[in-house]
């Protein structure tokens, strides 16, 4: 099937070459660390994603150790017209950094240097390779902050992060990782190092060319480098994990932590029951009803700031106001960072426990919070046929953002019954309420063809297959992804 999608994608970047024996021995004189098999298994961690979902058949993944055979590298491709996969920490959900056929995958993981810290303006300087949670461990080691992190900080890259614009779990903090890039180096298809390295905050000179790359998944430039702001690392941390009986309560217990805490709210997380159910059986789950059973609705509630006496003070005025009006009916609160992180860990565990119980069908949407969790019970109804098939639930609830995720238990492929239940329903659904069908996850060669029909007018389209043209005229950068066929 793989072949097929190659073969269609040929036709439509007709120019494009599958690559040859003499191309592996010219690529790997460029990047002396690249990878040439002819042993499939071999190649196999870098053709294949985590979800299962995605697989290609690439037969050479480049490994440059520097921006300069990065450059050697997409200089050469663009000339003989082969494409290219940029890929990180190859932990994206919607098959952005997996080959469609056989183009170069282009790994980034040996560009993995920290270059530098500037503790009084908190900006640190980086290799796109470097794992998120080695530079976050680097950089707390300077009394600083990464300004995100996400459940798969053990293996993503920071230039994946970039390059999907991730968001992740202090979003509502700190903002995208758009509004804390201060400089990036970027390699365009053709070779030509964009450095737009710059330390300076406040710079409006010229167009502000970094940001076009945040978010572009690798069809625009292939990103080198980054200047990355870092706040100051907060010397108080409290975590609260609070029980809800409705998701009415959710979401009055969300409009108080606003109101109560103000600056110092750093996070706010939901998970439902029916997740926790899954989790539950692998993790102790530390807050359960009278019964010893989950309750309908968690939520996570994190504080940064300076002062732990003034954010412990701000935290019980929180937690008294919202249990004594029942928006929560019991909670805890972390005694120390021992508990921060068991609780944090209930949280990130969603994902990859439940990929473990079946074949997952996952839905990352943001939608308005007055109808957030009605399409969870919606789904339900539309599946209830399908005694297998069950919905679970969790997301940045104070960014909107829902992770609808509907797992086939035991089953381990898709159900085309199943799915023609699911799609594109959920994203007809999604749009009439005026969400958005990808709140953070990006399209790659999932969602592309949604992008005209879905997301954006044809007005919009055609300015994003413009920009794509004039960076890429040959098309060579992760071919048919991201950007509509049509
Ligand atoms: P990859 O998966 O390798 O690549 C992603 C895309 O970026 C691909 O299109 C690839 O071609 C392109 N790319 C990679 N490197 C470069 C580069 N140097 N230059 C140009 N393009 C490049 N995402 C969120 O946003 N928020 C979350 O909370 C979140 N939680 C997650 C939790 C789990 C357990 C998992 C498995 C995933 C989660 N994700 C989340 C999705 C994923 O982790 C992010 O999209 C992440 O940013 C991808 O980084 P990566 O290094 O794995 O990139």
């Amino acid at each position: 099937q793989n072949r097929f999608q190659f073969q269609k994608t040929f036709r439509l970047f007709s120019t494009l070459q599958s690559p040859t024996e003499q191309d592996f021995q010219e690529l790997v004189k460029r990047a002396p660390s690249s990878l040439v098999v002819n042993h499939w298994e071999e190649l196999e961690k870098y053709n294949k994603d985590w979800t299962g979902n995605y697989s290609g058949k690439s037969r050479i993944v480049c490994r440059p150790n520097s921006t300069k055979e990065v450059s050697s590298i997409l200089e050469y491709c663009n000339e003989r017209k082969i494409g290219v996969v940029p890929q990180a920490g190859n932990t994206g959900v919607v098959g952005g950094s997996i080959p469609i056929g056989d183009e170069v995958i282009l790994s980034i993981e040996k560009l993995n240097q920290i270059h530098s810290f500037d503790g009084i303006n908190g900006i640190v300087q980086c290799d796109a390779g470097v794992v998120l949670q080695t530079l976050q461990e680097k950089v707390a080691a300077w009394d600083a902050l990464v300004p995100i992190d996400l459940g798969a900080k053990g293996t993503c890259m920071i230039g994946g992060n970039i390059a999907t614009n991730a968001g992740g779990q202090y979003y509502y903090r700190f903002g995208s990782i758009h509004s804390n890039i201060i400089g990036l180096e970027v390699v365009l298809a053709d070779g030509t190092i964009l450095d737009l390295m710059s330390t300076n905050r406040k710079d409006n000179t010229g167009y502000d060319l970094k940001h076009l790359f945040v978010g572009s998944e690798g069809t625009l430039g292939v990103v080198t480098k980054v200047a990355l702001n870092c706040p100051r690392l907060p010397s108080s941390r409290n975590v609260a994990f609070l029980a809800c009986d409705s998701f009415q309560s959710v979401c009055e217990t969300l409009a108080k932590a606003k109101e109560h805490l103000g600056e110092v709210l750093a996070a706010f997380e939901f998970m439902d029951k029916a997740v926790l159910d899954q989790v539950a059986t692998e993790k102790r789950i530390p807050l359960l009803n009278d019964n010893g059973e989950n309750y309908d609705f968690y939520v996570l509630v994190e504080t940064q700031g300076s002062n732990e006496d003034h954010d412990m003070q701000k935290l019980e005025l929180f937690l008294e106001s919202t249990m004594e009006s029942s928006q929560a009916v019991d909670g805890i609160l972390a005694q120390d960072m021992k508990q921060v992180l068991d609780i944090w860990e209930i949280r990130e565990s969603c994902n990859p426990i439940i990929k473990s119980k079946g074949y997952n069908y996952k839905y990352d949407i943001s939608l308005p919070l007055d109808c957030y969790y009605d399409i969870a019970n919606v789904m339900r109804d539309r599946l209830s046929k399908f005694p297998t098939v069950e919905v679970v639930n969790w997301g940045h609830v104070i960014d909107g953002n829902l992770h609808l995720n509907i797992i086939d238990k035991g089953e381990f492929k898709v159900r085309e019954e199943v799915k023609e239940l699911i799609e594109p329903f959920v994203f007809e659904y999604t749009i009439s309420k005026k969400g958005s069908i990808s709140a953070e996850h990006g399209l790659g060669q999932c969602k592309n063809e949604y992008l005209g029909k879905y997301a954006k007018d044809a007005a919009t389209v055609a300015v994003m297959k413009n920009l794509k043209q004039s960076f890429d005229p040959n098309g060579i950068l992760n071919p048919s992804k991201f950007l509509p066929s049509l």
